[in-house]
């Protein structure tokens, strides 16, 4: 039976609404300008202060922006990039004709390892794509000064996150792209941002952004539709207004499951660098099966009878993703990217959740603790 009357979802989007948004949905509507319009340059404009870069471009998804990153920065070859990411990441590398060279990643933090990078450059290297899993930092200066290629970082999760020496996810690398789908903790119905200190490659990026027409109708590269709507950039501006009072619950949220099931044995958190701060787009746990007396896929199952939607980010990682088996010939093993893979269990978060779902939540874990065998024996007979 269902302790809960609806399944709790693993994500929700967290949306401003009356005020300010209304005004301007009807400005938008009643002027008839529904992209390349006031609002996207404003939502631009606000994002770059917010974030302290110099230029952010914003485009139709995180996924055509980092399409047109790599198309305005890698000619032919290799990107090096983790596994442990959502295969957007792997997508924007293949579709520019450039081979995906798979790194490890770091067991705790779950970011690209810069050793495993390291490992595996070569003269068919054009770039490296690092990745702020689940919104937490990764060391994108230490990469950029081991690499002497350009450093390009899909920072979907991590719109509002901040580097352990204190400025924002955005300003480093030579580009940062966001998400803004609904599940990402910056939204704008569907959307993406660009942020870069090189304002030439703004320049070019704008560009891009409009098939590579610069404005004269004589392409000068094959640049792609990846234009915001107007309407996504009112939508992103209302939310940007209240991110940071949504972003500081979200964080309590987040230490309100890491308290309560922190003497759980066999739960642990990915670690986020000291002084650096997640979005935590994701909770995600890390579940031994033998500590916890559950295997991860049992807890899964057992919770989802309780009501409690979950989520495996990133099971199959990408370099076992049936379209990956077939691009890829030669794929080294990645130790900790498979075993992270078979532990990792993702439970509900959104910013605006009451805190009473988190401990509903984590009470359901601890029982089913104590119960085990029991669970275990159970699911096996469904
Ligand atoms: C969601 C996501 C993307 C894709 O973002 P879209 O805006 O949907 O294109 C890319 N990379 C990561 C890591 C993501 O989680």
């Amino acid at each position: 039976m269902a302790e809960f009357s609806e399944m709790i979802p693993v994500a929700r989007p967290t949306l401003e609404v009356g005020g300010a948004l209304e005004a301007d949905m009807k400005d938008v509507l009643a002027s008839g300008q529904i992209t390349n319009g006031r609002h996207v340059a404003e939502f631009e404009e606000r994002v770059a202060e917010y974030l302290g870069v110099p230029s952010v471009v914003a485009v139709s998804s995180c996924t055509t922006g980092l399409l047109l990153l790599l198309r305005c920065l890698v000619d032919e070859g290799e990107v090096i990039l983790p596994s442990w990411t959502f295969m957007a990441s792997g997508h924007a590398v293949v579709w520019n004709g450039l081979d995906p060279v798979f790194a490890d990643c770091a067991p705790d933090t779950f970011a690209v390892d810069a050793k495993s990078v390291s490992e595996r450059m070569s003269e068919r290297t054009g770039a490296v794509l690092a990745v702020h899993v689940f919104g937490s930092p990764c060391d994108v200066d230490a990469l950029s000064r081991d690499v002497a290629l350009p450093v390009v970082v899909d920072a979907a999760h991590g719109f509002g996150g901040v580097y352990p020496d204190g400025t924002m996810i955005g300003t480093k690398g030579v580009a940062e792209v966001f998400s803004l789908s609904p599940t990402k903790p910056l939204t704008a119905g569907e959307g993406g941002l660009i942020a870069t200190r090189d304002r030439d490659l703004a320049a070019r990026l704008r560009v891009a952004r409009e098939y590579g027409n610069p404005g004269t109708y004589d392409s000068e590269f094959f640049g792609l539709n990846g234009r915001m709507t107007e309407l996504s950039a009112v939508l992103g501006k209302a939310n940007l207004v209240s991110l940071p009072f949504w972003l500081t619950r979200r964080r309590a949220l987040a230490a309100r499951y890491q308290e309560n099931l922190k003497a759980l044995p066999g739960i642990s958190f990915q670690r986020v660098p000291e002084g650096g701060e997640s979005t935590y787009k994701d909770m995600t746990l890390l579940v031994d099966r033998d500590a916890l007396g559950l295997s991860r896929d049992g807890l899964a199952a057992a919770l989802k009878e309780d009501g409690v939607d979950t989520r495996r980010y990133f099971a199959p990682p990408m370099h076992q993703q049936r379209a990956y088996r077939q691009a890829c010939s030669t794929m080294a093993a990645l130790p900790h990217t498979e075993a992270l893979a078979e532990r990792v269990l993702t439970v509900p978060l959104h910013s605006h959740m009451p805190e009473e779902v988190v401990d509903r939540v984590c009470e359901a874990i601890h029982r089913l603790h104590r119960h085990g065998p029991e669970v275990t024996a159970a699911l096996g007979r469904v």
